[in-house]
């Protein structure tokens, strides 16, 4: 029997980890121990997602949030480290590349446990980004690389990991299981209700909500979009509504509250458009059809790129606003079998258990 402890903490975790969880149970072989850092804590942004997506209650609790990347990062590490002692994992697997991820990696490695990495070899090659540096690190000290894409195993190649002991997998996208195996259980987010066509927009990403001028330029794009384009309901992260509040900005949109994935799957197919600068928002775009226009300068996801369903436009508000007229009401077609065809969770847990 494999005793595998999982490390999750932060919202597309809990995504990610609930399907690959559902086929943990579903295979002989293999158990499950699941520890939730912390690192996002509110209700909208964790319990939320246990309570819709079936994740089981986490076996360890951690409250690790908060602070700059050092304390957070380092608080996880010391704990993390007891708990793989006590719990005596043959394996860590970790997803993506927040701090949980990091943490996790480099705790297991540390005390000689294997590290699975969900996720591995996506680049955005912007060393400014702490998820490209929790990546980056947390690929070369895991033993399993599970890649989402073409372009993950081509980086890792490109990075020379093919000389290395390492395996390396393309499994597919456990977002993709994810939005497939809940496509149906759509809940319209409370309080919202909407006949017009609009636009669905989320904004988080550091280089953006830690940018004045970024986040001043975004927010007037924001706003012009609403008036002019069409109405933008943007579920706000609680980070970027703290740093609009600090930089006094205005936000003329229909701001929510982060909602449920099942709310966000509601929004996905109602929406006309999807503007953002979330990794997974613009591949969920992608699934359900519609057009992305990114918020940012590089994408990891260059494959969308590639087959004209995203446009990236940084941060500048002219090329934001010409972007969404453009692209408003433009259905894509996910022909294209880029993300593995929901089977990656299946993938990654029958390697774990021959492994
Ligand atoms: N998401 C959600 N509610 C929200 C905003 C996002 O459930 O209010 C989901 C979204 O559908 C996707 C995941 O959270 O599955 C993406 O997480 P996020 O944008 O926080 O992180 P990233 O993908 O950029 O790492």
């Amino acid at each position: 029997m494999t005793r595998l402890l999982t490390i999750i903490g932060a919202r597309p975790q809990f995504i990610k980890a609930s399907v690959v969880s559902k086929a943990i149970q579903e295979m002989e072989g293999i158990e499950e121990i699941l520890l939730h850092t912390g690192q996002h804590f509110d209700a909208n942004m964790s319990k939320v997602f246990f309570e819709q997506l079936g994740i089981p209650k986490p076996n360890v609790q951690l409250d690790i949030h908060g602070g700059p990347h050092g304390v957070m990062t380092g608080r996880m590490l010391a704990e993390i480290e007891e708990v793989i002692q006590a719990e005596k994992p043959d394996r860590v697997m970790v997803y993506g590349d927040t701090n949980s991820t990091l943490a996790g990696a480099l705790a297991a490695a540390k005390l000689h446990v294997p590290v699975a990495h969900v996720e591995a070899g996506l680049r955005s090659f912007n060393m400014r980004m702490p998820e490209e540096i929790n990546r980056i690190l947390t690929d070369q000290i895991s033993d399993l690389l599970f890649c989402p894409t073409e372009t993950a195993i081509s980086n890792l190649q490109r990075e020379g990991f093919t000389h290395k002991p390492m395996r390396i997998l393309q499994v597919g996208d456990v977002m993709q299981d994810a939005a497939l195996f809940f496509a149906e259980r759509t809940a319209t987010p409370v309080g919202l209700d909407f006949s017009e066509n609009f636009i669905l927009t989320t904004l988080h990403r550091a280089e953006n909500t830690d940018d004045l001028q970024r986040l001043t330029s975004i927010v007037n794009a924001l706003n012009h979009v609403h008036q002019h384009v069409a109405p933008i309901v943007l579920p706000l992260h609680p980070r970027t509504r703290g740093a609009i509040e600090k930089a006094g900005l205005s936000l003329d949109v229909t701001v929510i509250d982060p909602v449920g994935y099942f709310e966000m799957i509601w929004l996905l197919n109602h929406c006309g458009l999807v503007l953002t600068d979330s990794g997974g928002v613009q591949k969920e775009a992608f699934f359900f059809g519609k057009a992305c226009v990114t918020l940012r300068d590089q994408t990891e996801w260059v494959e969308l790129i590639n087959v004209g369903a995203n446009e990236l436009v940084g941060a500048e508000q002219e090329r934001i606003v010409q972007a969404a007229e453009r692209h408003f009401g433009r259905d894509v077609k996910d022909s294209h079998q880029l993300y593995g065809g929901g089977k990656a969770a299946e993938r990654i847990v029958q390697t774990l258990v021959d492994a």
